[in-house]
């Protein structure tokens, strides 16, 4: 199979790591192919099954666990079950192109350490935690619960940052989207 290199951005959510993503793959230097998840979440907004995530149900989530379909998966929050299929990768590496993927930090980390060469690993630092709860609350997509859960994980998640390849700054989105270009057409080019 044609291996190709795995991008993973990692940061907590509201970091803008998702912006940064579907820039880059808008970059057709890059060669990429986003890897979709499966989630046992409902679908947000204006996300679409199959392009998004696969939107599975918690049930068919964990025959997937049991029958060691998943690379990696996470319980990312409570009865949020989300999580990258092995057939995913395969599907990608087919196409004769490179993974990106928006994962949590546990899950990057993951994937970084079962492929340490082919894998570039970035998290994405948000200027601050107050920050992330504003942008979070504007993005108005989750309840005033789900909001506070996020923001709890994201102090945890933002120590793991060090054991990163690299943290991108995102603190103006312009330099960042910049910057991450830079980073990847590097290691692609590899
Ligand atoms: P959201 O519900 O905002 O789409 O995603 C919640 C968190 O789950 C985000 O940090 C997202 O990057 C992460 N996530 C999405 N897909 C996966 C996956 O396949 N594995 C892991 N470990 N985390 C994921």
């Amino acid at each position: 199979m044609n291996k190709g290199k795995l991008i993973v951005f990692s940061a907590p959510s509201g970091s803008g790591k998702t912006t940064i993503v579907k820039h880059l793959l808008g970059q057709e230097d890059l060669n990429l192919e986003f890897s979709i998840s499966a989630a046992s979440r409902a679908p947000r907004g204006e996300e679409v099954h199959g392009k998004d995530y696969y939107f599975i149900s918690l049930e068919e989530f964990k025959k997937h666990i049991k029958a060691e379909d998943f690379l990696e998966w996470e319980e990312v929050y409570r009865d949020n079950f989300y999580g990258t299929l092995k057939s995913e990768i395969e599907r990608i590496w087919a196409l004769g192109k490179n993974v990106i993927f928006d994962i949590d930090v546990a899950g990057g980390l993951r994937i970084k350490h079962k492929f340490p060469e082919q894998t570039l690993a970035v998290f994405v630092k948000p200027p601050s935690v107050d920050e992330l709860k504003r942008r979070l609350k504007e993005r108005s997509t989750e309840s005033e619960d789900k909001i506070n859960m996020r923001i709890a994980k994201a102090s945890v998640e933002l120590a793991t940052a060090p054991q990163f390849d690299v943290i991108i700054k995102n603190y103006d989105l312009p330099v960042a989207l910049e910057e991450a270009h830079q980073l990847v057409k590097e290691f692609v080019s590899k």
